[in-house]
């Protein structure tokens, strides 16, 4: 193989619009660096660590790791079903709720359907468009001192934004990485403009963790509008990032139309059995939310405090709004350990986004802060 041979040149016209995704921080590195004295606030994991019941499933499970996993996901598929009240044929199981984004993107999109999403919404979503060769519309975002959702989603500026030949658009509620979020009403509002050759995605990403007023779930609109789908994660409540496993709720002809394209074994037999499990696990997700909702409002408070912008958030996160670019601040926290994530890639180079993590990781942000 000479030097000079360069596979980019042969890349596809959808994979060459695409850069490789940014790790960020060498965290393996840094856990050497500072051992016990790290902060990982970067990454909106879940501190508190999975179910029990979810980490006994998952040993039990690894036993079986030399068969292949069951491709249909059904143990599990019974079980979200039992417990949302969907019907089993409109779940589908993906390799993280991102494996799901990206598959809509290319089930339906193309050259001649586009994408829109919001300004400052889930990275994801440009990408999957991206991928699909498809046109992606940025529709601008709500404005920064807009009084409840600063960057949030402009829905109105959304639906004027979609045409006949849209077939696709992406919301995240609340989102990421602004925390934000829009009521059931409006969300309801918003599809009642859509037309129904134009499938809308809620991520719902962070579902487990909402609790404000008028803020529920899109799940029980799927009845009444079949070109709406929601995304789920068992990577942040569920504790399970490491695993890799999401799931999608559509109309049964939709999760048809994802069944040609997904990979049949593209959740593995650990995931689905921790999954399942972790479901279960009524109490934990309670405490889940409960410490994280007390930690957030303390953690907020706390910033606020000190003078700093905080953003309304409904997640386990927080977007502080510097005013003014944030690199030398996120460098400070930095060379002490602790790890928050820089906007610069979102457009947002003045904020930075801060995950709830353990009490400890937080007492060292506010000991460490410029
Ligand atoms: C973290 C996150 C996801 C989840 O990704 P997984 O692939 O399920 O780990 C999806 N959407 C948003 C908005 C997120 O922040």
């Amino acid at each position: 193989m000479t030097l000079e041979f360069d596979a980019a040149a042969l890349a596809n016209r959808a994979t060459s619009a695409l850069r490789a995704y940014d790790p960020g921080h060498d965290l393996p590195a840094l856990r050497l660096r500072f051992g016990e004295m790290l902060s990982e606030l970067g990454s909106n994991e879940n501190p508190l660590g999975p179910s029990k019941s979810a980490l006994r499933a998952a040993n039990r499970a690894i036993e079986e790791a030399w068969r292949y996993p069951d491709p249909l996901g059904a143990s599990l598929k019974r079980k979200l079903s039992d417990e949302l009240g969907v019907p089993f044929a409109g779940i589908t199981l993906g390799n993280g709720s991102h494996e799901l984004l990206m598959l809509m993107a290319q089930c339906f999109a193309d050259e001649a359907h586009p994408v829109v999403h919001s300004q400052y919404g889930f990275a994801v979503f440009p990408i999957a468009a991206a991928a699909a060769g498809a046109p992606a519309v940025a529709v601008p975002a709500l404005p920064a001192d807009h009084p409840e959702a600063p960057y949030g989603h402009d829905l109105a500026a959304m639906a004027a934004a979609v045409t006949p030949a849209t077939r696709l658009v992406y919301l995240a509620n609340p989102n990421n990485p602004t925390g934000t979020w829009f009521t059931d009403a409006a969300l309801e509002d918003f599809l009642e403009r859509i037309p129904p050759q134009t499938l809308v995605v809620v991520d719902e990403a962070y579902h487990e963790y909402v609790d404000a007023e008028g803020l529920s779930t899109a799940l029980h609109l799927l009845g009444r509008f079949p070109n709406l789908a929601v995304t789920r994660t068992f990577s942040k409540a569920y504790a399970l990032a490491g695993l890799r496993i999401g799931y999608m709720l559509s109309h049964p002809s939709v999760a048809a139309v994802c069944e040609r394209l997904r990979e049949s074994f593209n959740v593995n037999g650990v995931a689905l059995a921790a999954a399942e499990a972790a479901l279960g696990d009524h109490e934990h997700r309670a405490h889940v939310r409960a410490t994280n909702r007390r930690d957030r409002t303390w953690l907020a408070g706390e910033l606020m405090a000190r003078g700093l912008r905080v953003l309304p958030s409904q997640t386990n996160f927080l977007l502080v709004d510097l005013g003014d670019d944030a690199t030398a601040f996120e460098a400070h926290l930095f060379e002490r350990g602790v790890i928050v994530r820089p906007m610069v890639g979102y457009g947002l180079r003045h904020t930075l986004r801060i995950s709830v993590g353990s009490r400890t990781e937080l007492e060292r942000l506010l000991e460490n802060l410029p």
